[in-house]
């Protein structure tokens, strides 16, 4: 389990209860429900649990300062939480990731990728498809006579440049692109708040958990450079994802990111992956999206059934 995304996600569930009802004691039960949920698929050690129980009891103060924050604030929600899967426009290609998709629905129908070329197309489905933007953002509010999206990160970097890294950020301003255009609420920009984390030599219990605030606008002209931007990226990714492994090339400068060993660090200095070294991740939202947007039954989801049936 990493921890700091383990107490990110707990504290999350807590302040999206928090921001749709303002229920402290509910948001504290099922921040720890899920904090505990993956302490148990995680197996620990009996000497790892009590640094735990220490998360847990800092989530339990986070989501208490929280709550006293959000009793004083005068914003109304407009929506608690919006899913997005939004076209960019003017990026329609032959996609290599929705060809793959079609060939495991059609086995032995849909033609081989280079003879393929995106004239293929069967039931109305095909593999000629823009690129897409899927997200998911906590609330949207009205705040100050403006219109804002509400994003949250637990921190323990005291310093002002935690602020700088989100002036530029494609996060925030893909929030802001996709609930725009998925709800044509004028949305203008994030909220951004930052709830401290107490370094290693500070009491965590006497520590001031107090949320801090910086609201980042985006103008049309942010929005569409970062149109731009993103479909470069996708462009980029969807090339190298067709030339194969030889195309990804490891990113050293991220090894210490978010002072924490990476946990692929072994694997890379090893130069590969060892037999049961990681467990694949399961389906998310981006594979659920292919199925959707194509409209053939998502096997997983089958298996899911089956299985607890
Ligand atoms: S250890 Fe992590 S951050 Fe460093 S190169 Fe490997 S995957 Fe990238
Ligand atoms: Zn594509
Ligand atoms: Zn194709």
């Amino acid at each position: 389990m990493t921890e700091p995304l383990s107490i990110g996600s707990a504290y999350h569930k807590g302040t999206a209860i928090l921001t749709a009802k303002r229920d402290v004691v509910e948001a504290v039960k099922v921040a720890e429900a899920c904090y505990r949920e993956e302490m148990v698929k995680a197996r620990l050690l009996p000497e790892e649990l009590p640094l735990h129980e220490a998360n847990i009891t800092m989530i339990k103060n986070m989501l208490t300062a929280q709550a006293r924050q959000y009793a004083r604030d005068t914003w109304t929600v407009l929506k608690p939480e919006v899913e997005f899967l939004v076209e960019l426009p003017n990026s329609t290609h032959h996609c290599w990731y929705f060809h793959k998709f079609l060939e495991a629905a059609y086995p032995a129908v849909v033609p081989s990728w280079h003879q393929c070329n995106g004239a293929f197309s069967i039931e109305g489905r095909t593999c000629l498809q823009p690129h897409y933007l899927r997200g998911r953002t906590d609330g949207v509010l009205q705040w100050n006579n403006l219109v804002w999206i509400l994003e949250r990160k637990t921190s323990g970097m005291k310093q002002n440049i935690f602020w700088d890294q989100w002036y530029l950020s494609h996060q925030l301003s893909g929030y802001v692109y996709g609930v725009r255009k998925s709800t044509n609420l004028p949305v203008h920009g994030v909220l951004l708040e930052k709830m401290p984390k107490p370094a290693r030599n500070q009491n965590p219990s006497t520590f001031d958990y107090s949320p801090e605030r910086e609201p980042y606008l985006r103008s049309e002209a942010d929005l569409a450079e970062f149109e731009g931007e993103i479909i470069a990226i996708a462009d980029d990714y969807e090339r190298a994802a067709q030339r194969g492994r030889s195309a990804f090339y490891r990113n050293p400068q991220a090894c210490t990111d978010y002072n924490r060993r990476c946990e692929f660090w072994e694997a890379c200095k090893r130069g590969r992956v060892n037999e049961g070294e990681f467990r694949q991740r399961d389906q998310d939202y981006v594979e659920e999206a292919y199925y959707t947007i194509l409209n053939i039954p998502n096997p997983a989801k089958k298996e899911a059934a089956i299985a607890s049936a």
